[in-house]
């Protein structure tokens, strides 16, 4: 297949052992789009099929001793080697996300960064983890989507992807709504007040008078003041971050 050069257009590369996972992911809501009108390309990659060994074995024990399996290195590099050759556009510059419990945490910051390359490998574990050597061999970063413990990379892909695909040129139906999102305010990270829709009362609850009255000014203060008593009561540790940040 002949891949039309399009400086534009994500390429984004899942290696995993278990492509079911993107079976839905990839038939709804905002990737459906993207990958319709072109935005996006995304490939499953499996290194299973890459696999030298005759039952298709993947995985294998760990040196030096310790409980479970571990994703060996080559399949995968293989599978890897293939993303980098299928893809090696003039124009595309690649990055290569390895999923992983102790990798550096995700945030928005990140996410915008990966956006910004137009060829984007992640490669999902499974069982253990994965051989170092594919780190290494592959020059990717290691990237954990929380402090928590995963069966596997391909939900974590999957998070990666909803998140990245937000800075995408034309991914968003509304690109305003990226600017308005908890974490993006001038003032650092900050949570997003709260907000309603129809209808105005609710089992006696109403949504409140301000956000009815069309005073705009009035509306603003609301959302500046509900946002910060948010975050104080969620996320109070982003005030020392923002703090020092304007230190
Ligand atoms: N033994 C590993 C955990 C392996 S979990 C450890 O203690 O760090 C199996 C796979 O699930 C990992 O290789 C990784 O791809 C994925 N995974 C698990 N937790 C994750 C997380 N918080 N973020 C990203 N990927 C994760």
């Amino acid at each position: 297949m002949i891949h039309q050069i399009d400086e534009n257009k994500k390429v984004i590369d899942i290696i995993s052992i278990m492509p079911e996972y993107f079976t839905s992911f990839l038939k709804v809501g905002l990737v459906e789009r993207a990958l319709k009108t072109g935005l996006v390309e995304i490939n499953i990659i499996n290194p299973r099929d890459f696999s030298e060994d005759k039952h298709k074995r993947v995985d294998d024990k760990v040196y030096g001793g310790g409980a479970g399996q571990l994703l060996m290195a080559e399949p995968i590099l293989k599978a890897y080697e293939y993303s980098l050759a299928n893809y090696k556009y003039k124009n595309k510059k690649h990055i290569t996300v390895i999923m992983s419990a102790s990798g550096k945490l995700l945030d928005s910051k990140m996410a915008e960064d990966i956006s910004g390359y137009s060829h984007i490998i992640i490669i999902c574990g499974r069982y253990e983890g994965i051989d170092a050597r594919v780190t290494d061999i592959s020059g990717g970063v290691e990237v954990s989507i929380g402090n928590y413990i995963l069966s596997g990379g391909e939900i974590a892909s999957i998070v990666l992807i909803e998140t990245i695909g937000r800075y995408f040129k034309g991914f968003m139906g509304n690109p305003d709504s990226l600017k308005e999102e908890s974490l993006s305010g001038n003032l650092g990270k900050i949570l997003e007040y709260p907000q309603y829709t129809k209808p105005k009362i609710l089992k006696g609850k109403s949504v409140p008078d301000v956000l009815l009255g069309g005073n705009h000014k009035m509306i603003s203060e609301w959302r500046a003041e509900s946002a910060l008593k948010k975050t104080a009561e969620n996320r109070r540790d982003y005030f020392s971050e923002n703090n020092k940040k304007t230190e």
